[in-house]
C-alpha cells in the first residue's frame, strides 16, 4: 500500500441505545460507534413494533390528531341519531 494516502482502519466498538455492543473495523474518526437502533432491537429483526421517536414527533402527532379524532367520534354519533350515519 501506498503511504500517507490511505484513512486509518481500526478496530471500533458499536454500542447501541439498546445495550448491545458489538465490534467491527472501520475508518470511523473515534473507537466507540453509538447508534440508535441496530441488527438486535430493529423491528425488522424482532418481529415487534416499536416507534423510534426521538424528537417527540409521534407524540405531537397525537397531540394534534386528538381533537380530530375526538371530532369525527362526536359527528358519527351524531349521525347515527339523526339515522343518516356513515
Ligand atoms: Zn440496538
Amino acid at each position: 500500500m501506498r503511504k500517507d494516502i490511505h484513512p486509518d482502519y481500526h478496530d471500533v466498538t458499536v454500542a447501541c441505545a439498546c445495550g448491545s455492543t458489538f465490534k467491527t473495523r472501520s475508518t470511523y474518526k473515534s473507537e466507540v460507534l453509538h447508534l440508535e437502533i441496530c441488527s438486535s432491537c430493529h423491528p425488522f429483526f424482532t418481529g415487534k413494533q416499536k416507534l423510534v421517536d426521538s424528537a417527540g414527533r409521534v407524540e405531537r402527532f397525537q397531540k394534534k390528531y386528538a381533537a380530530f379524532r375526538k371530532g369525527r367520534a362526536e359527528a358519527s354519533a351524531a349521525g347515527k341519531s339523526s339515522g343518516a350515519g356513515s
